[in-house]
Formats: structure tokens, C-alpha cells, sequence
């Protein structure tokens, strides 16, 4: 890969997000907002997006930080991903998107990259993805015409394609609390054990029956098998209302790698994606389980 140097661009720093708003208003289609630059830059260094102007995000204080209120947790759109990995009660209460930043990068890059950059990029491979999809997290969208919610589910329409339009920023991610007797687990398969993107992405999350020890509940997110992010939903239906061990695992774990639509790539062939599919699906689902107090 051969990166030139950073092509010439005018840097806006606004402290507001109307400020910012007006900035991308006023240089409509020349112009891309800044969070960690650290897909961005790489891009504009490869000449791959040459915009004109940069709006950095890093001066507006209401995209930053975690809030734990009463309907759930609000992540602002600017924290790091080394934020969320040194944020306890993430790591306590959404083990399963902790569990994606300890795969991601490197040091370096975690300490400049964004949750909302993560998933702004619309990488199919983008490891907050299952996680946020399995937690039903939504984002915050504004522009000058109003705010909106959308599902992260609903957030990808194709590799770098997401339902953002121009003109618009992702301000907060919001998930829900987690109901009782639940819990979950992403697990990512890499060519070697850091700074590389995932060959495949598993995210699993398991509400019991308490009396029972039935699932109640079951939410399977794959990435990297398909050009974007997506739910294994028939997985899903394999384990609701069972009692959860290896042979209910194993069966969801096949039909999820049915539900995908894995490529070749550089990074693996679609034969070995799919039944890496099958035995990650099966172990991030057991790991859940066991996760469950
Ligand atoms: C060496 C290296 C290793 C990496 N490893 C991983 C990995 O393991 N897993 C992984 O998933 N990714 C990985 N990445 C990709 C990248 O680091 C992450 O996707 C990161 O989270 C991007 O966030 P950022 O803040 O740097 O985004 P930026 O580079 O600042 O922005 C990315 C894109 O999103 C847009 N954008 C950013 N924020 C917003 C917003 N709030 N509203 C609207 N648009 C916005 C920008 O305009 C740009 O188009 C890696 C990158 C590098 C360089």
C-alpha cells in the first residue's frame, strides 16, 4: 500500500454542533467531517476522498462521553475506543462491546478512533457493529432539518455506505439496560492476533427464564460475511425457549453459517469464512451463556 502525503484541505474546528452544521451546510459536497482521522486520513492519504475541507468533530463537548441514565447508556459519538475499553461499566454491564475493543488495533489507534467513526466508516467488518446490533443500540443523527433514531441494524446499506446523507452528523449512541439473567460475547477470528480487521465477527446475547433455565431471548450479529453487518435471525429462533448446551449451539452455529453471505477476500476465502461462521457462533453463544449470573 503506497500512502502520499495528506493532500492540501482548509481544517474548520467549530465548538458547536450547529456551528458545525452550518460548516458542512456551507461547503456542501467539498467537505467531510473529522472524528479520530484514523480511517479518514489513510483514506485521503491513498487519494481515495480528496475533500476540501475538514470539520473536525473534537471541539464539540456534547459528542463526548458515557452517561449511564435512566433508559440506558449514552455513548457520545466521539469516544474513543480506548474510552470504552477502560470504562468499567461497559465492561460490566455490555461485556459484549467491551469485548470488541480489546480485539481492535492497536494502542495508537484506539486512543484516536471513535465508536462513531467505527461505525460511520460502514466497514462490513467494523467490530462495535454486532456488538451495538445485539444490545439494540440506536444512534442520534442531526442535521439542519431535525434529528432522527435509527436502529444500528438498520445503520449499513453496503461496504461505506451507510444511511448517513450528506449534511448529516451521528451525535450519540443510546443502548438500552440490559434485562435480568443476560449476557453476552463477540468473538473475532483474525489472521494473527492484533492490529488486523476481523476474518469473521461474532456477537451473541442470552436472556434466560430463571425457573427454567430457558432462553427467553437470543440476538446473533455477524460481521465480515457480507457487505454489511447482519443478524443471524433463523440462528436466533434455534435457541429461543431451549435449554441452552453444546448440541443446540452446534445447530445454531450451522444454520447462522447458512444466513451468511461470506466473499473471498485477501483476508480469507468464503469456504473458510463459512465454517469459521459455524464454530464461532457456537462458542460466542456458550460464552454468553456462561456469562449469564
Ligand atoms: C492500523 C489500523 C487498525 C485498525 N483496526 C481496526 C479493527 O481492528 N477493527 C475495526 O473495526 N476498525 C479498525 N480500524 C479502522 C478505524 O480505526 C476504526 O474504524 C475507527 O473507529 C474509526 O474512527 P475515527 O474516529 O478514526 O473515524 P474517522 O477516520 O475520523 O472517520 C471515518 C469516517 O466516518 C465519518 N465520521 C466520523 N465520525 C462521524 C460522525 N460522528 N458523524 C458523521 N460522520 C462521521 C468521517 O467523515 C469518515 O468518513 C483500523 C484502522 C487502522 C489505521
Amino acid at each position: 500500500m503506497f500512502l502520499k502525503r495528506l493532500p492540501k484541505f482548509e481544517y474548520h474546528v467549530p465548538t458547536s454542533l450547529p456551528e458545525a452544521l452550518d460548516l458542512l451546510a456551507q461547503h456542501d459536497g467539498k467537505a467531510r467531517v473529522l472524528a479520530g482521522g484514523t480511517d479518514l486520513l489513510v483514506s485521503m492519504k491513498k487519494r481515495e476522498v480528496l475533500p476540501e475541507h475538514l470539520i473536525s468533530l473534537k471541539g464539540i463537548a456534547e459528542m463526548k462521553g458515557i452517561q449511564d441514565e435512566k433508559e440506558g447508556m449514552k455513548i457520545g459519538a466521539l469516544v474513543t475506543l480506548g474510552e470504552i475499553e477502560h470504562s468499567k461499566i461497559i465492561q460490566e454491564r455490555y461485556r459484549v462491546l467491551w469485548d470488541a475493543v480489546q480485539v481492535m488495533a492497536s494502542l495508537q489507534v484506539r486512543s484516536l478512533g471513535t465508536i462513531g467513526g467505527n461505525l460511520c466508516s460502514a466497514a462490513p467488518s467494523a467490530d462495535t457493529a454486532p456488538p451495538l446490533i445485539v444490545l439494540d443500540a440506536s444512534v442520534e443523527i442531526i442535521s439542519s432539518n431535525g434529528k432522527r433514531k435509527v436502529l444500528v441494524e438498520k445503520f449499513f446499506k453496503g461496504p461505506g455506505e451507510s444511511v448517513l446523507i450528506p449534511g448529516e452528523i451521528l451525535t450519540q449512541i443510546t443502548i438500552p439496560n440490559p434485562v435480568k439473567k443476560s449476557g453476552g460475547a463477540y468473538l473475532k477470528l483474525m489472521r494473527r492476533a492484533a492490529m488486523d480487521l476481523a476474518q469473521v465477527g461474532i456477537a451473541a446475547w442470552l436472556s434466560i427464564d430463571s425457573e427454567k433455565r430457558t432462553c427467553r431471548g437470543a440476538k446473533i450479529a455477524l460481521g465480515a460475511v457480507g457487505s454489511t453487518p447482519i443478524r443471524a435471525l433463523k440462528a436466533e429462533q434455534v435457541l429461543l425457549n431451549k435449554e441452552l448446551n453444546e448440541t443446540v449451539g452446534r445447530e445454531a452455529g450451522k444454520i447462522a453459517a447458512q444466513e451468511a453471505n461470506p466473499r473471498s477476500s485477501m483476508r480469507a476465502s468464503k469456504e473458510y469464512r463459512r465454517e469459521m461462521i459455524e464454530v464461532l457462533t457456537k462458542r460466542a453463544v456458550m460464552e454468553a451463556y456462561k456469562r449469564i449470573d
